[in-house]
C-alpha cells in the first residue's frame, strides 16, 4: 500500500464525568496520565461545547443588523404616528363642519358671527359653539406642537391649543372687511358651499414631501390644502361667494 492510500487510525479519546478529555497518552501500552479539562474550552471540546459564547465579530455582526432594522423601521413607526395623528385632525374638523351647519340649522341658516379683530382667539367661538361640541378635544390637533415664530413675533408654545383655546381657526373673511359682524351671513344663500372654507388647521401636516393643512368646507367635506391654496381660498375666494 502507497503512501496515498495509508489511512491512520483515529486517536482514541474518552469521557470522565461529562466532562471532555483529551486523549489517552500511553507510554508502552500502559495509561501514564489523564488530562481531564477543567479550564477555558478549546477547538478540541465535544461538539455540543465547542462554543461558550460570542466571539467579538459576531457580536459586531448583530449589533449592525439591529442598525439596519432599526434605521429602516423607524421612519415606518413615525410615518405610521403621523397618519394616525392626521386621521384624527381630520375627523375633529368634520365633526366642526357638522357643528357648524347644525348652527346654521337652528338659527335660520346664519353662520356663527365673528369679528376678525378677535384673531386668533378661539375661545369665543368655542363658548358660541360648545353646545354643538363633542369634548374639549374636539379642537385640538393632536400634532399641534405650537411654533416657534421668528422675532419681532413671538413663538407661541406649547400649542395652539393652549395659546388661542384652539388648534383650528374659523374663517373671519366670511364677513369681509365691510361686513359688520352682527350681520351675520347664512350657509343658505352662499353661492359654493363646496368652495367655502369653514375652519383650517393651524398646524401643517408632513405628507409626500410636503406640508398640508387640513380644511373644512361649508359642504361638510374635508380637504388638505398647501399654504398658498389655503391663503388663496380663505382671503381671495371667500368674499365672493355671496
Ligand atoms: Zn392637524
Amino acid at each position: 500500500m502507497n503512501a496515498a492510500t495509508t489511512f491512520c487510525k483515529p486517536r482514541r479519546s474518552a469521557k470522565i464525568g461529562g466532562l471532555c478529555a483529551l486523549p489517552l497518552v500511553r507510554s508502552k501500552g500502559i495509561p501514564v496520565s489523564l488530562h481531564t479539562k477543567s479550564g477555558p474550552c478549546s477547538h478540541k471540546d465535544s461538539p455540543s461545547r465547542r462554543r461558550c459564547g460570542f466571539t467579538l465579530i459576531e457580536l459586531l455582526v448583530v449589533i449592525a443588523i439591529i442598525a439596519i432594522l432599526a434605521a429602516i423601521l423607524f421612519p415606518v413607526f413615525v410615518s405610521a404616528r403621523e397618519s394616525a395623528r392626521r386621521s384624527k385632525c381630520v375627523s375633529n374638523l368634520k365633526q366642526l363642519g357638522l357643528m357648524l351647519q347644525q348652527y346654521a340649522d337652528d338659527y335660520k341658516g346664519k353662520l356663527p358671527p365673528y369679528s376678525s379683530s378677535a384673531m386668533p382667539d378661539m375661545r369665543a367661538m368655542r363658548t358660541v359653539c360648545q353646545v354643538y361640541g363633542k369634548g374639549e378635544k374636539l379642537w385640538q390637533c393632536p400634532s399641534d406642537h405650537g411654533y416657534d415664530y421668528p422675532p419681532p413675533q413671538r413663538p407661541v408654545k406649547p400649542s395652539f391649543y393652549v395659546y388661542a383655546g384652539s388648534s383650528y381657526l374659523y374663517n373671519g373673511y366670511i364677513y369681509g372687511s365691510a361686513q359688520p359682524a352682527n350681520k351675520p351671513k347664512t350657509l343658505t344663500t352662499c353661492t359654493n358651499s363646496a368652495k367655502l372654507i369653514l375652519f383650517w388647521d393651524w398646524v401643517s401636516h408632513p405628507y409626500e414631501t410636503t406640508w398640508w393643512q387640513q380644511t373644512v368646507f361649508g359642504d361638510g367635506h374635508v380637504k388638505a390644502l398647501t399654504n398658498q391654496q389655503l391663503y388663496d381660498g380663505v382671503v381671495l375666494e371667500t368674499p365672493g361667494l355671496w
